[in-house]
């Protein structure tokens, strides 16, 4: 952390709530009674799984958008409206195609009504900083996705804001490309020559919020809120594979599964469970590769999810997805950053095809209760048929649509692989391969 200049946070954000309003009549509530600071000289990031509303809440700092209540201020002014001295990289990378990188950078500058040459000059410099020196006159097109983020970034630099936020940067880029850009951003920052005060990066990615940041705030799902907060000492450079950078990467994925486990257990009755359980579109390929990978050597029913991730080379969020998956259908179950067979797991990873299915069958109905309620309303009518709509508009009483999309998609792979129904995607109707 850099040398803090004065006392008054860059940014203060007091009991920030979010809600929008569904299609059905309720609103779902996306951030509750969030609060945050970010000081000056200081990388702080904010963890969390996808939809637990980090992009909204950088948003409302951002200006973009603004909360239905609590207070976002910006060195002591209430935020009300894009600010000077607050830009932002976004994960897409936003060029404008028909300019060159030149004339991309130099565009936060003209809003600024900054004239003419000092606009060029400016341009330049956030240009050759970035290292992106010899490609002033290219467009976009003529770029690799790594050059073009860092067209993004000198565009979000140029202006010399005091707080930089970046929206997952990092993430629509390949492995060795984010890991060069990344880490010519931290060497830029710690030799002092990145034009800003402070940074906000938001991330699903464990190690890039640990590679990078002074301070962390995990964030819990449905609806977001600041978890835990993390102070990271390690000095940099930071090595991923020194024994303190694991342990702290190994204690957040416990957190995220504790939250995870305690998501199961005490929601009962109320959503997150019922006809309000969110379930997210794994195939059932993989997850049946899980857990014979789980069942077989070296685990032999129970494997440490940060190893696991590594083996596998899956980010934490898919693996939390498969892993909270299974804990649904109770084939495992996440503890202590730890993922171990149940005893329905073990019997499941032993079973030939058609067996697997039956058990997977049982578990679907038994655990999933839009799975239960689509299989009786099929068995119930006399056609066997039934529109996807129906169950749709059902599961939207509870989620928002993107939630409940993601949902139906799960439960159309699952009960197909199963055998429990049909789907038909051209007439979008349920229907019953083997009515009883
Ligand atoms: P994250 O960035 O953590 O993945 P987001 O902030 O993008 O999460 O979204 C959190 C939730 O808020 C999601 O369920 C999303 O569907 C919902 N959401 C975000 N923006 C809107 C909006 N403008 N209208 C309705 N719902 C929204
Ligand atoms: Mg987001």
């Amino acid at each position: 952390m850099r040398a803090q200049i004065e006392q008054v946070p860059l940014i203060d954000i007091k009991a920030v709530s979010r809600s929008f309003p569904k299609p059905t009549g309720k609103d779902v509530v996306v951030l509750a009674d969030v609060d945050l600071t970010i000081k000056e000289g200081e990388i702080v990031g904010l963890l969390g799984r996808s939809g637990s509303g980090k992009s909204t809440l950088l948003r409302i700092i951002a200006g973009l958008m603004s909360p239905s209540s609590g207070r976002a201020e910006f060195r002591g002014q209430s935020i009300s409206g894009p600010a000077v001295g607050i830009s932002m990289v976004f994960q897409s990378f936003a060029l404008f195609p028909w300019l060159t990188v030149l004339q991309n950078v130099e565009l936060g500058l003209e809003a600024k009504g900054v004239e003419r040459n000092e606009r060029r000059k400016l341009a330049l410099e956030a240009i050759d900083l970035i290292g992106l020196d010899g490609f002033e006159n290219a467009y976009p097109r003529e770029l690799s996705g790594g050059m073009r983020q860092r067209v993004g970034f000198a565009r979000a630099l140029v202006v010399h804001p005091d707080l930089l936020l970046m929206d997952e940067p990092f993430s629509a880029l390949d492995v060795l490309t984010a890991e060069t850009l990344r880490t010519d951003m931290i060497d830029l920052w710690i030799e002092g020559r990145l034009p800003i005060q402070s940074v906000l990066i938001v991330t699903h990615n464990i190690e890039e919020a640990v590679l990078m940041c002074d301070r962390i705030l995990v964030f819990s799902s449905n609806p977001g809120r600041v978890a835990r907060e993390l102070k990271v000492d390690l000095p940099h450079p930071r090595n991923r594979l020194d024994p303190a950078f694991r342990q702290l990467v190994d204690s957040i994925y416990t957190l995220m599964t504790q939250r995870a486990e305690t998501r199961s257990v005490e929601l009962e009755g109320i959503p997150g469970t019922g006809m309000g359980m969110v379930l997210q579109p794994v195939s059932t390929n993989i997850l049946s590769g899980l857990i014979e990978a789980l069942a077989a050597s070296p685990y032999h029913g129970k494997a440490d999810l940060p190893v696991l991730a590594g083996v596998l080379q899956l980010e934490a969020d898919e693996l939390f997805h498969l892993g909270e998956t299974l804990q649904l259908l109770r084939f495992a179950q996440l503890s202590e950053g730890d993922i171990v067979l149940t005893e329905a797991g073990k019997q499941f990873a032993h079973l030939e095809t058609d067996e697997r299915k039956r058990l997977f069958a049982e578990h679907l109905l038994t655990y999933v209760p839009a799975i239960g309620l689509i299989r009786r309303v099929l068995d119930e009518r006399p056609n066997h048929k039934a529109p996807a709509e129906r169950f749709r508009s059902e599961l939207e009483d509870y989620m928002t649509a993107s939630y409940a999309a993601n949902t139906l998609s799960a439960i159309i792979a699952w009960g197909r692989y199963s055998e429990l129904f049909a789907y038909d995607e051209q007439t979008e109707m349920f229907s019953l391969e083997n009515p009883i």
